[in-house]
């Protein structure tokens, strides 16, 4: 038995000592909160950040905004956008299978009409933007009897960076209109709002980005045939694969038009983004893996949701990005889903509370009813609002590093979580954040900077509890989109007679 005296100083050491830790903690956790890029890879307040996750907020890649994608939020102007809508409105149908030669009336008009428009948007691009006509001959379908010819109007603004210029961010709204009937190619479809709108919201970025820098190629298209069949869409997005294009991120605006619905909720400071769970081409061996650990929530495009909600909702706070995680809605489709059928992430915009007798009806009033697709029923400044969301996403997404490639788990049973991935190649790549959430939460809700670095571990940390991402982010502060890991194949083993544990 040790004498009482000893026991009592090495208790009062021992107490000291804690102490000493615990103050040590505190000016860890306090730095790591003030200045999170530089937070300690594995120090003890990461160490205590592990057991007590919920006690360090989300600290995000981009804490202070970039006045670039500020000033591109305030130029977007409504006044712009109802003048579209209402020219559009003015040749009286839109229809796929309208006159295409006729200079007032019809699909062929509205074409002519956008192409220029987006000509001159280009002007101010100093050479950086240019303007095509995509032809294509459409062979007969349901909804079209007879080949057709088909024209996406398609305006590239190339980046700036030669690392990211190959590096392709797509948004379209679609300029055809369909009364009732989709074959019915002379009723009057004004279309004000599916989808004038989302047209107007795509020029109009093309007006205002044109003028601006971004690493990464920005493409703005406005595309035909979608109420016959997603099909300027479909063109877009096969050529685009094959020629293997490096679409990183697509999102439609379909329906951006009113802020009222046909339930009476006026809500014009919400939008819908609706993003899919399961990859449209996920892989039988992939889905043995989602089956296994889960995932569904994980897919590129619902990074990309959130990555919208997250930017979006930064540069335009009056403004909730809904995230809605499905497809779309029920019985409906859009112009995301070539490009998701293609392997590419995808998203669609879509106001919150829908009004069906405004879409694909007969202009006319019955039973007192006015029913059509007018621009009366239109609210541009709802709609400029849902282009910001757009353009600061897309300015996010232009400015920033690529998403990092090739994230994997090592293969292995551990209570850490080591990650490694390929380098990024940008020469202004600050370096890499890791991000978490518990696997029952919707949003990343935790990051730690981890320096420019291939691999990392995130020390007492299961991969089997949590949901972890990788983002790169440069030197200005702007984060790319998260990348969810997957698990490396397995090591061959040892001992072939060897099986998992259960
Ligand atoms: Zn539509």
């Amino acid at each position: 038995m040790r004498p009482i005296q000893t026991q009592r100083i090495r208790s009062v050491v021992s107490y000291s000592l804690s102490a000493l830790l615990f103050c040590e903690l505190m000016v860890v956790a306090t730095l790591v909160r003030a200045y999170p890029r530089f937070g300690p890879a594995n120090s003890a307040a990461a160490a205590q950040q592990k057991r007590d996750p919920g006690r360090f907020p989300m600290r995000t890649a981009q804490p202070a905004r970039n006045p670039q994608i500020s000033k591109i939020v305030n130029e977007i102007d409504p006044r712009n956008i109802e003048r579209t809508i209402r020219k559009l409105v003015s040749f009286g149908t839109r229809n796929t299978l309208s006159d295409q030669n006729d200079p007032n009336r019809g699909i062929g008009a509205a074409r002519d009409w956008l192409y220029a428009e987006f000509l001159q948007a280009a002007v101010d691009s100093g050479g950086r933007m240019t303007v095509e006509k995509q032809t294509f001959e459409q062979p007969k379908a349901t909804r079209v009897p007879q080949p057709t010819m088909l024209t996406n109007i398609v305006a590239t603004l190339k980046g700036t960076h030669p690392e990211s210029v190959n590096r392709v961010y797509v948004v379209s709204g679609h300029y055809d209109s369909m009364c009732s009937n989709p074959s019915d190619a002379k009723c009057d479809a004004p279309g004000a709002n599916d989808d004038a709108s989302g047209t107007a919201a795509v020029l109009e970025m093309a007006r205002v980005m044109a003028k601006y820098k971004f690493d990464a190629t920005i493409v703005f298209v406005a595309v035909p045939g979608e109420e016959q069949g997603l099909f300027g869409a479909t063109h877009f997005a096969e050529e685009a694969k094959k020629s293997n294009t490096d679409i990183e991120a697509m999102f439609t605006n379909d329906i951006i038009g009113s802020s009222l619905g046909g339930n009476g909720v006026h809500d014009p400071h919400t939008v819908r983004v609706f993003s899919e769970g399961v990859p449209s081409n996920e892989t039988p061996q992939e889905a043995m893996t989602r089956r296994s650990v889960g995932g569904e929530n994980d897919s590129t495009s619902r990074q990309l949701a959130r990555f919208i909600k997250e930017v979006g909702e930064r540069y335009v706070p009056s403004m909730k990005v809904w995230m809605i995680y499905r497809r779309d809605r029920y019985g409906r489709g859009g112009d995301h889903q070539p490009f998701l059928e293609r392997g590419y992430a995808a998203v669609r915009f879509t106001e919150p509370n829908e009004n069906y007798q405004h879409q694909h009806q007969n202009v006319r009033v019955q039973d007192g009813i006015q029913y059509g697709d007018l621009p009366q029923f239109d609210d541009f400044n709802y709609i400029a609002d849902v282009a910001r969301v757009n353009a600061a996403a897309l300015a996010g997404l232009a400015l920033a590093p690529a998403r990092p490639k090739n994230v994997t788990f090592p293969s292995g049973l551990s209570n850490d979580t080591p990650i490694k991935w390929d380098p990024n190649r940008e020469p202004d790549l600050a370096g890499y954040e890791i991000v978490w959430r518990d696997t029952t939460e919707a949003t990343w809700t935790h990051s730690q900077s981890v320096g420019n670095v291939q691999n990392f571990t995130m020390k007492g940390m299961s991969k089997d509890n949590f949901f972890f991402g990788l983002r790169a982010v440069d030197k200005e502060g702007n984060g790319s989109p998260v990348t969810y890991p997957r698990q490396a194949p397995r090591a061959p083993r040892t001992d072939p007679a060897a099986q998992p544990s259960p």
